[in-house]
């Protein structure tokens, strides 16, 4: 469902493109009513899935905050601790955890 409306989305700026690198070459009069076709059909698209965009953009907020999150703390480690050879950074939370461990004593999730 996601990835469908991302690829209509796509597809749609795909096809405002092309209609506009037709009409450039071929008059504006076909061009701006194309134009307006093409500009109606994605605020239908973006209107009829709104509530879908907004949890996806949402969603992808969150795992970039939560990234970010995790760079801006790893960071912070390597300023005021001092990383050994054997240690290592969970790949979920970025807590500083023994190399040999299988577990996060953190967040406890499995490296
Ligand atoms: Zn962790």
């Amino acid at each position: 469902m996601d990835v469908q409306i991302i690829m209509t989305i796509v597809f749609c700026v795909v096809c405002i493109i092309a209609v506009v690198a037709i009409f450039s070459m071929s008059g504006t009069r076909g061009m701006s009513k194309m134009m307006k076709r093409a500009i109606r059909m994605e605020k239908n698209i973006l209107s009829e899935n709104e509530k879908e965009l907004k949890d996806i953009y949402s969603r992808s907020a969150n795992i970039e905050k939560e990234a970010i999150e995790i760079k801006a703390k790893a960071v912070k480690d390597g300023f005021t601790k001092k990383v050994e050879e054997d240690n290592k950074y969970c790949k979920y939370c970025g807590a500083l955890i023994d190399d040999d461990s299988l577990f996060c004593k953190q967040c406890g999730k499995e490296q």
